[in-house]
């Protein structure tokens, strides 16, 4: 199945996570060795010691976002980031403001988190996306109402990457007086985000989505207006009452270490993420016909690319190409047997939803790579067609082929 033990895959799944930094790594492992110090030992070195690495690493995450240190919680990720998020905010403001809006091609920790708050007595606006996997401005104004505390909406969407106009939305939230969360786990380090300019309250990040480990991730959460929300652990009080437990610090000083690569990395490499995909896409057009893209091209993160290949089922060409890593849809949903949420949001077929790929490009993607990945698709892809072809199932794409 794989290529041999020694070379591996081609690795084009950066949405589900990336691979850690060396650099990452090299700034973690003295906390996994003499620096093993609990952060929250006050009483001696081994403590100040790891509580420095930690505070650095809340001002490195604080940076990237434009946020102040004392604005960032650590979490385990952003599934508790999100999960802290809303349904903090909604216990807090219990009985007092009980709507929410957010949208229907959110990540499903967001939706569960949301569906708890429903179940809690809450009511929740989804809002549709449209084709180009975009929110309507107007009708998340009309969604609004006086009862509603909470707006989520997620900057980056993880399957076909759009980025959602945030400055626009938050500008709507705070002239509306309602707080704004987002979930930013595939915006960080990809697109420039500043949560003061674009008046974001609340925010959700996760290491492992730009190069650092997975287990690790924040929660901004802004003091101007002041958001209270109702931690989800009991315990020692950490991080300011808001995330009991010890906090991780070698993951702490990873993240730190991340953000603060992310953030350099905005100057190049989304131009060179968007060369890549940009070829990638071309080549893929000039040998294929029947091709969909899905989501518009114009509000997407340069390292996307999700299309539809008419006539093949995506599965049928992973299985085809067990040297190039992609994927058909999110991580989650791959454990199930479902066609992707998201693509029959933005108004696919559910056949077309499942003969789509998505591909990630990352930090360590390379032309070459990117190149053989389309020299594999191109030729399996057409093998599959033809070989439909030959046993006479009729698709739509077949007549098209020459
Ligand atoms: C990966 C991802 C998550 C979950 O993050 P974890 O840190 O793995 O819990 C949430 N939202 C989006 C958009 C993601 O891409």
């Amino acid at each position: 199945m794989i290529r041999d033990n020694k070379k591996r895959p081609i690795y084009l799944d950066n949405h589900a996570t990336t691979p850690v930094d060396p650099a990452v790594l090299d700034a973690m492992l003295p906390y996994f060795g003499e620096k093993f110090g609990n952060p929250h030992s006050g009483t001696h070195f081994y403590g100040w010691e790891a509580r420095e690495a930690v505070e650095l690493a809340r001002e490195q995450v604080a940076e990237l976002i434009g946020a102040a240190p004392d604005e960032v919680y650590f979490t385990s990720g952003a599934t508790e980031s999100n999960n802290l998020a809303i349904k903090g905010i909604g216990r807090m403001y219990r009985g007092r403001k009980d709507h929410m809006v957010s949208c229907v091609s959110e990540h499903m920790c967001v939706l569960d988190s949301l569906f708890n708050m429903e179940r809690e007595g809450a009511s929740v606006t989804y809002l549709d996306v449209g084709a180009d996997g975009l929110i309507d401005l107007d009708a998340l104004a009309d969604a609004i109402t006086d009862a509603t505390i909470l707006v989520s909406i997620m900057t980056v969407q993880n399957e076909i990457g759009i980025i959602q106009p945030m400055a626009e939305i938050g500008a709507l939230c705070r002239e509306r007086g309602v707080f704004l969360h987002t979930d930013a786990a595939q915006a960080t380090g990809k697109i420039t985000i500043d949560v003061k300019a674009m008046n974001i309250d609340i925010l959700s990040l996760t290491a492992h989505k730009y190069y650092g480990p997975m287990g690790i991730g924040a929660l901004y959460v802004g003091r101007k207006p002041k958001v209270r929300l109702e931690p989800l652990f009991s315990g020692g009080g950490q991080e300011n009452n808001m995330r009991s437990g010890t906090l991780p610090a070698p993951l702490c000083v990873a993240l730190g270490k991340a953000s603060e690569l992310g953030l350099a990395a905005l100057e190049n490499e989304p131009a060179r993420l968007g060369e890549m995909r940009d070829h990638l896409l071309g080549r893929l057009q000039v040998a294929l016909p029947g091709i969909h893209i899905n989501g518009s091209m114009a509000h997407r993160v340069p390292g996307n690319l999700n299309v539809s290949f008419e006539g093949v089922r995506a599965e049928d060409i992973m299985a085809a190409v067990p040297d190039v890593a992609v994927s058909s849809g999110s991580a989650c949903s791959s454990a199930s047997d479902e066609s992707s949420f998201v693509l029959r949001a933005i108004g696919l077929s559910n056949d077309l939803a499942e003969s789509s790929l998505r591909f990630g490009l990352g930090r360590f993607t390379t032309a070459e790579e990117v190149d053989y990945a389309a020299d594999r698709l191109i030729a399996e892809i057409s093998r599959l067609r033809q070989e439909k072809q030959d046993a006479g199932i009729p698709t739509r794409i077949l007549d098209e082929v020459k």
